[in-house]
């Protein structure tokens, strides 16, 4: 049998259950990757620069680990809908098969391969916690909100991760070409690299005797990367490490160490993530909504400058622009941060949230479609929260967060005041000089 995985963003070889499936049937097996599509949406285009970068290390660190197996990634530009097709025709595959990444566009691409191929689509689980069969409810029926969705599913076991990657047939005789290198080079205040072993080795460090779970529940609101949170959700998000990897690995931590109120914080935070990615499953395109989940639209408004100045970090808010300039310039934020930024855009500014979660998935190299406009949505009072919302006193959150001003300051957030509005005579806003 012949076969095509497609990789989404489970860019890993252990624990990929969709493609130990195919490996193990097929005879010849054609794996194959595409780059994301640049559509404009929300101001945005494109990747930026530290998502870019985290994104073809990742790529070109599957692609060594599979010449090393004796395979190889094909790596194309384009549309799946139209290329699978064509590939599927020119090495005779009998099937092909991908996992089911969240996501209405990538339903919508999945449905449309389905469609233009000759041979079957098999959609395997995605990096998920649970598989869909094990779930206590239908994804249609899937509770609203967290609380609910953790009483039920909190007992359910996870299982254990495959431990060792699966043996590959060879690939069909095409030819393969280079991926290129970018030239952004990963900022010295977040040194993480894309790819699985970068990925594994951080989460045996953070697991480990010592290592950051054990104060986790203390230190997850600081604000730099690597020093308080995991920050593993950038290998997570790009499926470099897989979620059911972290669970195993906060297991054997509590088996050795025991379990703490920090080990728990963390199991309870990937039960978040699993939640927005079942949340985005059952919302479909409400997911992009402005009313959101909830269908109640907000009012809002559109600035160019106040938007402008958000997204270049230069508003009268210190530790907005600090968060920011963090976020451009290594391509993460915290989860404080992010909440911070967040409340600024869509309560001081009334901005519509849909132009900072773009700006977000530009920037992110941990954007997860699931996980970004969930908590967007989230904030933003259309989602998945009870309280209808959050509003932050970013003065509070600065002298709780920041007392000393030392992260504000390491980020070049002190900017000169600016006036609120600039208007002209007859008060139309006049563009930023
Ligand atoms: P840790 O605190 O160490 O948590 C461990 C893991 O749990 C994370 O890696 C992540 O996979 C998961 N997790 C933690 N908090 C959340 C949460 N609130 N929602 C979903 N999963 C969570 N996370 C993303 O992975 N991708 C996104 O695109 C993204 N966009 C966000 C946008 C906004 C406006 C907000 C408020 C949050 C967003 N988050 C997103 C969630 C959260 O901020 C990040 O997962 C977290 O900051 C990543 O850092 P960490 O790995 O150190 O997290």
């Amino acid at each position: 049998m012949n076969a095509i995985y497609w990789f989404q963003n489970d860019l890993r070889l252990q624990d990929n259950a969709g493609l130990a499936a195919c490996a193990a049937r097929a005879g010849r097996l054609l794996l194959v990757y595409f780059w994301p599509r640049n559509h404009p949406w929300f101001n945005h285009t494109g990747l930026g620069g530290q998502r870019q970068r985290f994104l073809v290390e990742s790529v070109q660190a599957l692609r060594d680990e599979l010449l090393s197996r004796g395979q190889d990634l094909l790596v194309l530009e384009g549309n799946p809908e139209q290329a699978l097709p064509q590939l599927a025709r020119q090495v005779s595959a009998d099937v092909v098969a991908t996992s089911r990444a969240a996501g209405y566009y990538e339903r919508r691409t999945r449905e449309r391969v389905a469609l233009r191929l000759a041979v079957p689509l098999e959609v395997h689980r995605a990096n998920t916690l649970f598989d869909e069969q094990d779930l206590p409810f239908t994804p249609g029926a899937m509770p609203g909100q967290f609380t609910p969705f953790r009483a039920r599913v909190e007992a359910l076991p996870v299982p254990a991760p495959a431990s060792s990657a699966p043996e590959f047939p060879p690939p069909p005789d095409i030819l393969f070409a280079d991926i290129e290198g970018v030239a952004v080079k990963a900022h010295p205040a977040l040194p993480v690299r894309g790819g699985s072993a970068g990925g594994l080795r951080r989460l045996r460090q953070w697991t480990s005797r010592g290592g950051g779970i054990a104060v986790y529940k203390d230190t997850r609101d600081c604000l730099d990367g690597l020093d308080g949170s995991s920050t593993l959700s950038p290998w997570l998000a790009n499926g470099c490490v897989s979620v059911r990897q972290v669970a195993a690995a906060v297991a054997a931590y509590e088996a050795a160490e025991g379990a703490n109120d920090s080990s728990r914080w963390m199991s309870f935070e990937l039960l978040w993530r699993e939640f927005f990615y079942w949340r985005a499953i059952a919302d479909d395109v409400s997911l992009f909504r402005a009313s959101g989940a909830t269908g109640k639209a907000r009012r809002c408004t559109f600035e160019p400058r106040n938007f402008a100045r958000w997204s270049q970090g230069d508003t009268n808010y210190p530790l907005v622009n600090a968060l920011v300039r963090q976020l451009l310039a290594t391509g993460w934020m915290s989860n404080r941060g992010r909440q911070i930024a967040a409340s600024c855009l869509v309560n001081e500014y009334g901005i519509d949230w849909r132009y900072g979660a773009a700006f977000f998935e530009k920037h992110l190299i941990d954007f997860e479609v699931a996980s970004n406009y969930g908590n967007w949505q989230y904030l933003a009072g259309v989602g998945a929260d009870p309280r209808g919302g959050r509003h932050f006193d970013i003065e509070k959150q600065s002298a709780r967060f920041d007392p000393e001003g030392l992260f504000t300051q390491k980020w070049g957030g002190f900017r000169p005041k600016q006036p609120d509005y600039v208007t002209d005579a007859a008060d139309w806003p006049l563009p930023a000089s």
